[in-house]
This record gives structure tokens, sequence and C-alpha cells, in this order.
């Protein structure tokens, strides 16, 4: 097991888990469910990780993390996989990862 993501977003958290999923890299969101707990623990304990089962996806992961924090912020897409509307800040589709269309 090894960490390639922590951060306070859930919401980005969340989409970097699936689309490590959707590149068959086995990931396990943590401390997505604790926000009750902030306040009485150490708040960076609190935040969300995503974390790779095998360290062999780890520089992998890692890349397809950067590739995601570093997408340009825009405005929101349509997905031509799915038809999803995607916020401006992802470059992949949450729900089928489907890369975004070029702006
Ligand atoms: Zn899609």
């Amino acid at each position: 097991m090894k960490r390639v993501y922590q951060a306070a977003d859930i919401l980005l958290a969340g989409h970097i888990h699936a689309v490590l999923e959707q590149h068959g890299i086995p990931a396990v969101l943590r401390n997505a469910y604790l926000g009750g707990a902030a306040g009485e623990l150490p708040l960076n304990e609190c935040w969300p990780e995503v974390w790779v089962s095998d360290d062999e996806d780890y520089e992998l992961a890692r890349r397809l993390v950067a590739d995601i924090l570093e997408a340009p912020g825009g405005s929101d897409w349509r997905c031509s996989g799915c038809g999803e509307l995607v916020e401006g800040q992802f470059a992949a589709c949450w729900s089928c990862g489907r890369a975004a269309p070029e702006r």
C-alpha cells in the first residue's frame, strides 16, 4: 500500500480514486467519511487519502494524479463517452474515465 494523494478536498480525492480504478489500478479511498471527527483529531489526519493497493502501480498512479491536478480549470464539459457533465478542473470523466476534449 502506498499513498498517492492527500487533500482536504473529498470531491477531488473521490475523482482521483475513480480515475485510478478506471485505469485498472486497485486503489483505496481513506478518511472519506471522517468529517465528523474534524476538530478532535489533527486536521491533516482527517483529510481524504487515496492509496494504491499494489506498490508496482505507484509510479503510474502518481503520473495520473499529476495529470489530474495539473489540468487547467475551465468550464464544465460534457463527456462524449457517457454524456455526464464533468467539472472543468477534471481532465477525465469521473464516470467512465474518458479524457476531456481538447480546449
Ligand atoms: Zn464519461
